[in-house]
């Protein structure tokens, strides 16, 4: 039997009972994320604010919030932000991970400009996140937003030893309802078309964990050269340069790009999934210091 509670009290068992809310890390397209301090041990955390009322008119919204939780809440690897806590009220979720204290990606190329692709500290940032998306993967779960902003940093300086962290798993292995819905709802929510693979940009239903390493290959290119591979100034320009693979491949010749590194990001941004890059393939090119080679790509 639940015994009604004074609301005051129940609100201490809450999260303002066990941290103290800090500054603004960063925000996305459904969340606040900020720094927190723990009142026991004074030890810094972050935690995702979402605030309920936003989404009122998207029931889905919710169970989409509990669902990042509970996928968050199993994972464990060093490619991927760990789990802390989780409170939820009437109004707000509030979910506490690890303090990741470099920023993100999509940050630290803005503010320290592209690298090269012979870069140690590039080709290990590359292959942690694969590592991160492999992990993932082999427990089933695709994704689905990987960008630049959803990669976390421990350093917020291109240091020889870096370590990148997956985060934001809101739209990870999300509801299927038809491709329609499926494909509004990913264009509602993504702040940005740009990282979206082809086949969901089709709104296909039956799109496979492959998106993952297209966007992948979007997020390389962003490291590579500071701006993502399908740009324009409306959706249907960006949608159509996607669906039809339309990379300006000729803008890689201004900036530090290897032919391995090409070769990879060729292998990646595949339209047809049956030539995409798999997982092992991406992790064992021959820029990654890897050995197999793709088969090679008809232009
Ligand atoms: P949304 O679902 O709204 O996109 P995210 O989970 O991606 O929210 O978080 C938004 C931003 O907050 C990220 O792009 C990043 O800059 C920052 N951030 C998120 N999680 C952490 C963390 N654990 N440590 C440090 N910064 C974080
Ligand atoms: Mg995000």
């Amino acid at each position: 039997v639940r015994l009604a509670r004074p609301a005051g009290k129940e609100a201490l068992k809450g999260f303002d009972s066990k941290y103290t809310l800090a500054e603004v890390l960063g925000k996305g397209s459904f969340a606040t994320v900020h720094r927190a301090v723990s009142r026991s041990t004074g030890q810094s955390v972050a935690v995702k604010v979402i605030r309920k009322k936003r989404f009122a008119a998207l029931p889905q919204a919710s169970v989409l919030f509990r669902r990042e939780v509970e996928i968050l809440r199993q994972l464990e690897h060093p490619s991927v932000v760990e789990y802390v806590d989780y409170f939820e009220d009437q109004s707000t979720i509030w979910l506490v991970m690890e303090l990741v204290p470099g920023g993100d990606l999509g940050e630290l190329v803005s503010e320290q400009g592209p690298f090269t692709s012979d870069d140690t500290w590039t080709r290990i940032i590359v292959k942690q996140i694969l590592e991160g998306v492999q992990y993932l993967h082999s427990l089933g779960i695709t994704h689905r937003d990987l960008k630049p902003e959803n990669i976390l940093l421990r350093d917020d300086y291109a240091h020889e030893e870096p370590t990148a962290k997956i985060t934001d798993f809101g739209l990870a292995k999300a509801i299927s309802p038809t491709a329609a819905t499926q494909a509004t709802f990913l264009q509602t929510f993504c702040g940005t078309l740009s990282y979206l693979a082809p086949e969901v940009v089709a709104g296909s239903s039956s799109y496979t964990p492959a998106v993952d390493l297209w966007s992948v290959g979007c997020v390389v290119w962003v490291i590579l050269t500071g701006t993502p591979p399908f740009m324009g100034t409306t959706h249907a320009e960006v949608s159509d340069k996607i669906l039809n693979g339309r990379i300006a491949w000729g803008d890689l010749d201004g900036y530090h790009v290897g032919d391995d590194a090409i070769a990879f990001l060729k292998g990646l941004l595949r339209v047809d999934v049956k030539e995409r890059m798999t997982l092992s393939e991406a992790l064992n090119h021959p820029w990654l210091g890897g050995t197999v080679t793709h088969p090679p790509i008809k232009d």
